[in-house]
């Protein structure tokens, strides 16, 4: 932003000049009217929301027992004693019927 050393008024670009939009006082360069101002945009964070569990399992070949699909999402759940054996979990992709299996 550029002033008017005649007037203090603020400078505008005119055609091909800046100028002074209240006496005849024209600047021989440029002026730079741009505000500087960082545009920063908004970066849109995709938040996944797995509302089922919490979690993500892979998953494995299981036959379902109550539905027969041969697809089911696995993992492995320590029992609170380190005694116990840990147990699978075996959930249906299609029915969500979950089935522990202990070894
Ligand atoms: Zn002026
Ligand atoms: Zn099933």
């Amino acid at each position: 932003m550029e002033f008017c050393p005649k007037c203090g008024a603020l400078l505008m670009m005119k055609k091909t000049k800046a100028g002074c939009p209240r006496c005849s006082y024209t600047a021989k360069g440029r002026i730079n009217m741009m505000m500087k101002e960082e545009v920063r945009e908004h970066v849109a964070v995709a938040v996944v929301n797995e509302k089922d569990e919490g979690e993500v399992h892979p998953i494995t070949d299981f036959v379902c027992k109550k539905c027969k699909h041969k697809k089911s999402y696995f993992w492995i759940r320590q029992m609170r004693s380190g005694d116990e054996p840990e147990s699978k979990f075996y959930k249906c992709v299609k029915c969500k019927n979950t089935v522990r299996v202990d070894d």
